[in-house]
């Protein structure tokens, strides 16, 4: 936790608040020129060793991408980069940050090494207009950011930009602030959320920690409801997801995992079609579903 700690004092980057003369945000604007609207996802992050494994789920996050147009670059906010503020990562070279204990040696010597793009970063901070997102180069690419995305993208060469969540702020601010992310997705930028809509940890049954399928009766109950509000477009209901009872305080018991969602959300347009995929409970207290946004 020294990391976020830290993060919380960041007011005094170099970045931090820096305007913009006009003749660069032009410039800026024309490096990514216009593109057709690229899709959103929301991807079900799971457990870290996803990222080497070869499994079901690490499968479809690759069958995606085959469905995608390869993006110019990559804004993903991901469930474990929590800060007080909004910070974006500015640095040409995000680190691979392994921001987990226990695992096996071989998902400590994973390298994800997409280049940033400090370009985005300002771009994003430029759109931002309800707080003073920050820039940063203290932070880097956390589980999960990389842990998905190469999947998606295994060489690496597509520039991936994250975005914190500021822990200070509640659902609606979230969806909100994606929907301020909207003109992005006409320059080439794919928008990625990263967690998981079902995440307990307290209550993972370790025993059955690969049983795929399998989720307490209040972690079905709540991966349906959630996923029935998804595909009719309730938003507000999931915005609300404080208000929906006892499944789903126990499926939400922080709201990290949860808040990525959100951003997606914000961003559809009524026309798009949203569809869901990895749609399945895990050990007990957990669920992969994933969410694909496209135009119809
Ligand atoms: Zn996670």
């Amino acid at each position: 936790m020294e990391r976020k700690q830290f993060l919380k004092t960041l007011s005094l980057l170099p970045f931090t608040g820096a305007a913009m003369k006009l003749n660069e945000l032009n410039k800026i604007t024309s490096s990514f020129g216009s593109t057709e609207q690229m899709p959103l996802l929301f991807l079900g992050h799971g457990s870290p060793m996803n990222a080497i494994e070869d499994n079901e789920f690490t499968r479809s996050f690759h069958d995606i991408s085959t469905q995608i147009e390869k993006p110019k670059a990559i804004l993903v906010i991901s469930a474990h980069w929590e800060t007080r503020g909004t910070f974006l990562t500015a640095m040409e070279h995000p680190e691979t940050i392994h921001d987990f204990g226990g695992f096996p040696k071989a998902l400590y010597e994973v390298q994800y090494p997409a280049p940033g793009s400090p370009e985005l970063a300002r771009e994003v901070q430029q759109l931002v207009t309800s707080t003073n997102a920050g820039l940063t180069d203290q932070w880097g690419l956390d589980h999960g950011a990389w842990s998905v995305i190469r999947h998606l993208y295994p060489n690496a060469d597509v520039p991936v930009v994250e975005m914190s969540i500021d822990y200070t702020k509640g659902p609606q601010y979230h969806y909100e602030l994606g929907r301020e992310l909207a003109a992005l997705r006409r320059k080439g930028v794919l928008i990625i959320g990263s967690g998981n809509l079902v995440h307990n940890l307290r209550m993972v049954d370790w025993n059955r920690m690969n049983d795929i399928g399998y989720g307490y009766d209040w972690a079905e109950e709540a991966r349906t409801k959630m996923n029935e509000w998804i595909l009719d477009g309730n938003h507000q209901a999931l915005i609300d997801y404080r208000q929906q009872g006892t499944a789903f305080n126990l499926a939400i018991p922080s709201p990290d995992h949860f808040l990525p969602l959100l951003y997606v959300l914000g961003l559809k347009d009524a026309k798009e079609e949203i569809s869901l995929f990895n749609d399945k409970a895990m050990a007990g207290s957990l669920s992969m579903t994933s969410v694909h946004i496209q135009k119809s």
